[in-house]
């Protein structure tokens, strides 16, 4: 089993989507990515930063799911990441209301020491100097180091980005944002000019239409499972990406074929994360559970066919 290191924001969310309205709700990619890998009872530490206005009772939920919390700075005079969304009808896309960077505007992360050797690295949506600033602490080279991000540190940071980018092996990366880093509209091309930047496994999500997983010339397709309620979409890719790196983690096998199965884990979590809203769903999640929806997406996704 590898240590896992996750970094990105822990934040106030304020959503909208066509079933409802929040107001500030514990959100941050840090979050979603750490209750996700929490399933896989991997020693995990979250490295992020909040402000003095963060409640307690949030960070404790990180750390009563065995996240170690040291790495989360509490800066006692500051405010918290906030940010605010609205989805559109078909709950697949959303524009940004607001975006407040408040204490991540100084934030140097700290990685807790017991951490700096851990195996496997996943760097959540964060500014990009953040996320090398993490790597660059690392007393060993990880053996894997996974990257996300999102459109609005390539509209405002794409240099640091590139930069930070070179140097992780795998990036998950939804099919929009895909498209606005290589300037691609096929996947498939965007995939390989993704590839040439660096990592050499390329994760592209499709929110309810699933993800996609490429290394090489090999291509791995998983869909999202059809689900009869979706009421929040938030934090689904970050989900995924705890899902995904946690399985890799636990199992310490970073091949391709592993990855499909940690593909297919990141789905499967990120399923339940859209049924509530924010984090709520993914609060107590069980094992069962887990369990049951990976039989529903085998059943889904097996089929046999002759061919002569
Ligand atoms: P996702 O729906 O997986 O893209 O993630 C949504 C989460 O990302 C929310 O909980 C937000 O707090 C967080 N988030 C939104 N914008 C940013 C940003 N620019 N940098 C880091 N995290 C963000």
């Amino acid at each position: 089993m590898s240590k896992l290191v996750i970094v990105g924001t822990v934040a106030f969310d304020a959503i909208e989507t066509p079933f409802g309205k929040t107001d500030k709700i514990l959100g941050g990619a840090a979050t979603y990515i750490g209750l996700s890998a929490s399933n896989f009872n991997v020693d995990s530490a979250a490295v992020s930063v909040v402000g003095g206005d963060f409640p307690q009772e949030y960070l404790d939920l990180l750390k009563n799911r065995n996240v170690d919390i040291e790495g989360i700075e509490v800066v006692k005079d500051g405010k918290t990441f906030f940010w605010s969304g609205k989805y559109h009808n078909d709950m697949n896309s959303r524009d940004t209301l607001a975006t407040e960077l408040n204490v991540l505007e100084h934030f140097n992360p700290v990685v807790p020491k017991n951490y700096k050797d851990a195996e496997v690295v996943m760097l959540g949506n964060l500014h990009p100097l953040v996320q090398q600033g993490v790597l660059n602490q690392m007393t060993k080279k990880p053996k894997l180091a996974i990257l996300d991000t999102m459109n609005f540190w390539m509209d405002i940071a794409l240099d640091d980005l590139l930069s930070v980018i070179k140097n992780v092996d795998v990036i998950t990366i939804n099919d929009e944002e895909a498209r606005q880093l290589t300037g691609e509209y096929s996947l498939v091309v965007a995939a390989k000019k993704i590839q040439e930047m660096g990592p050499k496994f390329v994760v592209i999500k499709k929110g309810e239409h699933g993800a996609l997983l490429f290394h090489d010339d090999n291509v791995f397709y998983a869909p999202a499972l059809p689900l009869k309620e979706v009421f929040d979409p938030t934090g689904a890719g970050d989900t995924f990406a705890g899902g995904f790196a946690g399985y890799l983690a636990k199992t310490d096998d970073f091949s391709f074929e592993n990855m499909k199965t940690a593909v297919i884990y990141g789905s499967t979590l990120a399923s339940f994360c859209v049924e509530k809203f924010g984090t709520e769903r993914m609060q107590n999640l069980t094992d069962k559970e887990i369990y049951e929806r990976l039989e529903q997406f085998k059943t889904l996704t097996q089929f046999d066919i002759e061919l002569s």
